[in-house]
């Protein structure tokens, strides 16, 4: 035998991690490696945000001092070329097997690719295993073998196929002899150039595991009910674990089915579809690459938007004078995250109301994200553009006042965010350009000077860009 290396990407644990667990099976030693890539870190490549750079650091610190525990050192390396930077690592520890964890994205397909190419030339082998997913880009086909583009049938396809086996969780690996090195500090974000945040959900394995007994036990059931409110705690917010791999798919399936999700016990069935909708968006990523840049719906190419950069800049800015839409656009500049229903609100609203290509609010959101992940975010935003599998029909266009008002009636999640319309009473909270001057007065919040005016007018925007699809 020789000794392993595991190259730890989107994986960020030891408990139930396939690949690593292989390494520690065939690896007299094991070595971790964790690339910075210079192209994605440092804050000012523009690409990952403070949020989630944060996030993954600290993550990868509480993940350095477990894998400690178990006998495998960390390197962090800094590199432009992960490949070079891996293969050369396994030239120096002397290992024949390099193992990760399967990606679907991309570029980083094209990537692992050439680390396998590569290290086949160097004499090392190189073993890629589905981890991400309960299956992967050939499992779930239709009946001809071609990919489903439609998610009920997907749903169906895969609820169908799902055994519990599939959702089996393995612990840490067992590492037998520790290789002689000494782990690598890991770095603060500051040193790359980012802002300290402060992260809204607990980091590493132990905060994800934390957060999903707690969801398991206490919420799920009311998800179905809840999860459409943003004032409610109705939903897990694992995302960011499950984009950085602090929490396996495998953990959070069985934990939906314990709790009924096979059984048609609601709330637990509805959180197993959302899971599924994960993995529907990585197949579709897989197999329909060209999404990244453009329509899923190529008749949609040659849509022209106008992007204007004022109205993109105000609802960057939340300063849109739609509350719900500028309360969500807050909620994602302080906490890194925002809750569905808002991604689609202010998505469509973007992309709709402002004539704004979907791929500048695709950007925003990658920089901004704490749990962004390609797939999910690229299928969210043509899903919203109405551009994407599945999509929204053109002209079923989201109302920003009726979303508030059915989504957040009281006004209360809006006030959270937006504290110049705290007095506003529910009535306006939604539509505050409605009230008249001595009211705006009396409720201190003025139109135009505390709480900007519509940019646009949502009716006018709506038949433009009804018109604009149909043509
Ligand atoms: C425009 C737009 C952009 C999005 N960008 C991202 C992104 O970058 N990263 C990301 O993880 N999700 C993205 N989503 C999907 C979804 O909004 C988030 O996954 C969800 O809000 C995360 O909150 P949660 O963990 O509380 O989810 P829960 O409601 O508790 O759902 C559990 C898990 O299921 C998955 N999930 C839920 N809804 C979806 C969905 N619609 N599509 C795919 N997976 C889903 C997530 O992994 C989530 O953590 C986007 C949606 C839209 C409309």
């Amino acid at each position: 035998m020789g000794n392993a290396i595991h190259w730890f990407r989107r994986d960020l644990r030891i408990s139930d991690n396939s690949a690593l667990q292989l390494a520690a099976r065939r690896g007299d030693g094991v070595v971790g490696v964790f690339v910075i890539d210079d192209r994605w870190f440092p804050a000012h490549t523009g690409k990952m945000g403070a949020f989630q750079a944060q996030f993954w650091l600290e993550s990868l610190r509480a993940l350095s001092a477990e894998l400690e525990r178990h006998h495998v050192p960390l390197r962090i390396v800094r590199s432009s070329d992960p490949v070079k930077a891996v293969v050369d690592l396994a030239h120096k520890v002397g290992a024949t097997l390099i193992t990760f964890n399967k990606d679907y994205d991309p570029d980083q397909l094209a990537m692992d690719r050439r680390l396998e190419r590569t290290a086949k030339t160097n004499g090392i082998e190189a073993v890629a295993l589905k981890d991400a997913v309960i299956f992967e880009e050939f499992e779930v086909l239709t009946g001809t073998n071609s990919t489903y583009t439609v998610f009920s049938p997907y749903k169906r396809a895969w609820l169908a196929k799902f055994q519990p086996a599939h959702a089996a969780v393995s612990g840490p690996p067992r590492v037998s002899r520790r290789y002689p090195m000494v782990s690598d500090p890991v770095p603060a974000g500051e040193s790359l150039g980012y802002p300290k945040v402060t992260l809204p959900v607990p980091i590493g394995e132990a905060g994800g595991a934390a957060m999903l007994e707690e969801f398991a036990k206490h919420r799920i059931g009311f998800y179905k009910k809840d999860r459409d409110y943003p004032a409610l705690n109705g939903v897990s917010k694992l995302s960011s674990h499950l984009s950085a791999g602090t929490v396996s798919i495998r953990q959070c399936v069985r934990a939906a089915i314990a709790q009924g999700a096979l059984r048609g016990c609601g709330g637990a069935e509805h959180w197993l579809s959302e899971l599924i909708w994960r993995e529907f968006y990585k197949m579709v990523i897989f197999h329909f690459p060209h999404t990244v840049r453009s329509a899923f719906q190529q008749r949609y190419d040659h849509l022209q938007w106008s992007s204007a950069e004022n109205l993109v800049t105000a609802w960057k800015q939340a300063r849109t004078g739609y509350p719900i839409v500028d309360a969500a656009m807050r909620q994602l500049q302080t906490t890194g995250l925002m809750h569905n229903r808002l991604r689609m609100i202010a998505a469509m609203f973007l992309t709709k109301d402002l004539d704004t290509d979907w791929r500048i609010g695709e950007r925003h959101f990658m920089q901004a994200l704490m749990d962004y992940d390609q797939a999910s975010n690229v299928g969210g935003w043509q899903w919203s553009a109405g551009t994407g599998t599945d999509a929204a029909p053109y002209f079923r266009i989201m109302n920003p006042i009726l979303q508030g008002q059915r989504y957040d009636p009281d006004g209360v999640f809006v006030k959270s965010m937006l504290p110049e319309l705290s007095n506003v009473p529910a009535k306006f909270v939604h539509e505050p350009w409605m009230m008249p001057s001595e009211l705006q007065r009396e409720y201190r919040c003025i139109i135009g000077s505390d709480y900007p005016a519509p940019i646009v007018d949502h009716n006018e925007a709506r038949e433009a860009a009804i018109k604009k699809f149909q043509m």
